[in-house]
């Protein structure tokens, strides 16, 4: 469900590795201001968050699902997968 893959900017062209999406028991969670990537247990069916996401751990910005992986360089979302590293669940 999840992978770690390698990502390019389509802005300033830079390549960068990621994670994305969550897995069978948690969430995946990331910073809309910094990026950060928070994993959050969730239960059941419904996958309903064991607990609050909250905020960000580093800079205390809200923290979103299905967000694409950010560029660290310029900082935009615009961003595509190259390939993938590996698989986790
Ligand atoms: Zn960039
Ligand atoms: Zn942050």
């Amino acid at each position: 469900m999840g992978q770690v893959a390698r990502y390019r900017c389509k802005s300033c062209g830079s390549e960068f590795q990621a994670q994305e999406g969550g897995g069978f028991t948690f969430e995946l969670y990331r910073c809309e201001k910094c990026d950060l990537v928070k994993s959050v247990p969730v239960e059941g069916d419904e996958r309903t968050p064991a607990q609050e996401p909250g905020t960000c751990g580093s800079c205390g910005g809200r923290l979103s699902r299905d967000l694409a992986p950010m560029c660290q360089k310029c900082r935009t979302r615009e961003t595509e997968c190259l390939n993938v590293v590996s698989f986790y669940d």
